[in-house]
């Protein structure tokens, strides 16, 4: 399509610099772009409707003879027309109207009129229609295809849109464009060729299946989402492509591992130690090791991030372990340092809150080499901090930070042609599309195992304002039975101060409804060391409740909690609901989730509650919370930047993302030429950082 990419718009008969510059706001620089400009509605001005079948919201054409047209004077002025064709009569009513109009709707002249049928006061009526008078008592022929309907913009009418493209196709006609798929592909799949796909989508024959163009399941809308997403994987593959070809230092070594492992009071599951042979033989390679392990909410991935970093150190390399939030953050060096220090290994910490002369000697410390592993949050990448000899980079809960972030942290290991390796953790299990178009450039290892006596937890949701006190009695006699419970408040505003306000107003209740209990508070609010003292006493046992925001969705660890009590669950995405409810069922016994909600319930509220209550399963929560909130919500917007796709949609396009993946490899293997131009058409710039 080389004519076609290589002209700008602003060469089709008029588009000035103005025009240009608002086709540009819809991401229109080329004439190609233009063509990938794709309708979002269709109308059939094909067929002439007989005026006397006519229903209310169809959109039709119709052709009469104008039976008088006269000014109304009503509340509002306008013009009436009305028209007949022998089966019926409709008028066409004018609120905006110049004395020229009204002069050109003579009586006996034929008129054609495009628009919808409305009731109004005459009975059924156009607003405003489109319409086309007869010269001579002829009129021009009726369109041969559907009309397109086109996203716009400000500036740039339907009307404008449509001369454009009339122009691009003509173009497109005239210089039929190099199929980068190349034809054994697309045989196939039976799609067909960009030409006759572009032609489909903008001029489609009457006979076409509009709905299918819309849904998505036309062979022509197929053949574009199909070559687009292959455009994307193959961005993805040639990423990894230029990742791999860098040199990383090989590590070797499970001597450290095999004595943190027996230092401990268990043994690791078989699934830990399959994804731990995966990454030791990732470690090994003189290549860069890009993995990512998913694993459920307590099915153990630390441990598994231990034996990598433990590998590292043990060859004389550093490790850095980035965690998207502070707590987060916190809850990894307290691990880490729990099982490093009997090894002899100091590990550091670096966050943003930081104060001014520990931060400086963390970062002399791990510029000369002496510290063998920082953990900390996005502080780590940032210009003052230098590493001596990174070898691994550990990325939590992955699905916070964009690729770019990754790829930035990995940059800062960079030392000459060297990289350091790459471990990236996520506890929220990716649904398998998006891993495909998130993750594509990564390998996977799935730790899909929870360690013994994690029991499935027995979920229950509950209207608070009649059950409340039920549910303070389920606190009671939990802690009865010498077990512990959670007792979690959330708040839609996303000010700390509130969260904390609420926090602190259900701890009184509590305190007041629950004398004999002992009751710790934790929250946003409150200071480090007083926070990590709660949380401390309730590990330890002190506490048999703990009252908190949702500060602890993440990293706090008490298997003797066998209650969860979320407050306002309705208000509460999936995600987040799985992650604190997995604070309970760790070992302590038969566990509960109660979630607690505020009548009335909208209907995504109750789908998530019933799901919450129908599994315990990280994987099905996660499909069902794509589907509740659709793919930008639920990777949030940082990574839904690099999933713009232009015409694919990946909730409606879902199952075409495994062929175009097959079809970015054959690509690759086969076409290597074809490969390239792609990534050129559809990624334009985007894929920068293809080099990093
Ligand atoms: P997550 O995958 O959610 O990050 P963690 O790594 O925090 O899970 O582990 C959750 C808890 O399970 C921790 O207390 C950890 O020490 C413990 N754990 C890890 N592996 C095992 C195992 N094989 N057997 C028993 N407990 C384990
Ligand atoms: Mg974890």
């Amino acid at each position: 399509m080389s004519e076609l990419t290589a002209r700008a718009v602003g060469s089709l008969r008029g588009v000035g610099p103005r025009a240009a510059e608002r086709l540009a706001r819809l991401g229109i620089h080329t004439v190609e772009d233009l063509l990938f400009h794709l309708p979002f509605r269709y109308q059939d001005r094909t067929r002439i409707a007989p005026i006397g079948r006519l229903r209310p919201e169809q959109h039709v054409v119709v052709e009469g003879e104008i039976l008088a047209a006269d000014v109304l004077f009503g509340r509002r002025r306008s013009l009436l027309c009305k028209i007949g064709d022998g089966t019926g009569i409709i008028a066409l009513r004018f609120f905006h109207f110049s004395a020229a109009q009204k002069n050109n709707l003579e009586r006996g002249r034929r008129i054609r009129v495009y628009g919808e049928v409305r009731v109004g006061g005459t009975g059924l009526e156009f607003f405003h229609p489109e319409y086309e008078l007869a010269t001579d008592e002829t009129l021009p022929p009726l369109e041969q295809s559907l009309t397109p309907v086109y996203p716009t913009t400000e500036g740039i009418q339907q009307r404008s849109m449509r001369a454009l493209m009339e122009q691009a196709i003509a173009l497109l006609n005239q210089h039929p464009p190099r199929d980068l798929l190349p034809d054994a592909l697309l045989k196939e799949r039976q799609l067909p060729s960009l030409r006759d796909a572009l032609l489909t989508l903008h001029q489609p024959h009457p006979t076409d299946a509009v709905e299918q163009l819309l849904g998505g399941t036309h062979p022509a809308v197929r053949r574009l989402v199909v070559e687009e997403m292959a455009a994307h994987q193959l961005g993805m593959l040639q990423r990894r492509a230029g990742q791999k070809a860098h040199r990383s230092p090989p590590l070797a070594g499970g001597q450290l591992f095999g004595r943190l492992c027996d230092a401990l009071p268990f043994a690791l599951t078989s699934a830990q130690q399959r994804v731990i042979d995966e990454i030791a033989a990732d470690l090994a390679q003189p290549s860069p090791m890009l993995r990512l392990v998913q694993g459920d909410v307590g099915s153990g991935k630390t441990l598994v991030a231990a034996a990598a970093a433990l590998a590292a150190i043990e060859s004389g390399y550093q490790v850095a372990l980035m965690a998207p939030t502070e707590l987060l953050a916190e809850q990894h060096l307290a691990s880490f340092r729990r099982w490093l220090t009997p090894l002899g290994i100091d590990v550091l910490w670096l966050s943003g809150s930081l104060g001014q002369k520990a931060r400086r000697e963390a970062l002399e410390q791990l510029a000369n080499g002496q510290a063998d592993m920082i953990v900390g949050t996005h502080a780590l990448f940032q210009e003052a901090v230098q590493f001596h000899r990174l070898g691994l980079t550990i990325i939590d809960e992955q699905h916070r930070f964009g690729v770019h972030q990754r790829l930035a942290l990995r940059e800062k290991g960079r030392q000459d042609e060297q990289m350091p390796h790459q471990l990236v953790l996520t506890a929220t299990p990716i649904p398998r599309t998006l891993a495909m178009s998130v993750y594509g450039d990564l390998d996977t290892s799935v730790i899909d195992e929870l360690p013994p006596g994690r029991e499935p937890i027995d979920t229950l949701a509950l209207p608070a304002a009649s059950r409340r006190a039920d549910v303070i009695q389920r606190v009671h006699a939990a802690a009865a039975r010498g077990t512990q419970a959670y007792w979690v408040c959330t708040l839609i505003e996303e000010s700390d101060a509130l969260q904390a306000q609420a926090a602190e107003a259900t701890w009184q209740d509590l305190q007041a409804a629950l004398p004999d209990l002992r009751i710790e508070l934790v929250h946003g609010r409150m200071k480090p060391a007083e926070k990590a003292a709660a949380m401390a006493r309730f590990a330890q046992g002190e506490a048999q409740l703990l009252v908190a925001t949702t500060v602890i969705e993440v990293g706090v660890d008490v298997p003797n909690a066998t209650l969860m009590v979320i407050e306002n669950a309705e208000r509460l995405g999936l995600s987040q609901l799985h992650q604190l409810r997995g604070r309970v069922g760790r070992g302590g016994g038969k566990s509960y989730c109660v979630l607690l909600y505020q009548t009335p319930l909208s209907h995504t509220a109750k789908r998530r509650l019933s799901v919450m209550r129908e599994t315990c399963d990280g994987f099905r929560i996660a499909e069902e919370d794509l589907r509740l909130r659709g793919p930008g919500e639920w990777l949030g917007t940082r990574q839904t930047g690099e999933l713009a796709f232009r015409i694919a949609d990946l909730m409606r396009d879902e199952a075409m993302m495994a062929p175009a993946r097959d079809m970015a490899e054959q690509l690759l293997a086969a076409y290597p030429d074809n490969a390239q131009a792609l990534v050129r058409r559809w990624l334009k710039g985007a894929e920068g950082y293809a080099d990093v």
